[in-house]
């Protein structure tokens, strides 16, 4: 994983994600890496985000339906 790559989300996402849901698609965000105080989560659409102790997240990989999110 490149940190440069990330992608800070907006507040609007970071709310949904701290929520345990997927910005994306609304569905529900599971653990996939969990690493000292940050966690990496997906998303069966494809969404990944990283998020980091007391609240930062950011997008590592857009989902399905990112492109409709708005
Ligand atoms: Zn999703």
């Amino acid at each position: 994983m490149i940190m440069s790559e990330l992608e800070r989300v907006t507040e609007q996402e970071n709310e949904t994600i701290k929520q345990g849901k997927c910005p994306d698609c609304g569905g529900e965000l599971y653990i996939t890496a969990r690493g000292g105080l940050a966690l990496n989560v997906a998303c069966d659409c494809g969404a990944k985000f990283w998020v980091a102790y007391p609240f930062t997240a950011e997008r590592i990989a857009k989902g399905v339906n990112y492109a409709k999110a708005d």
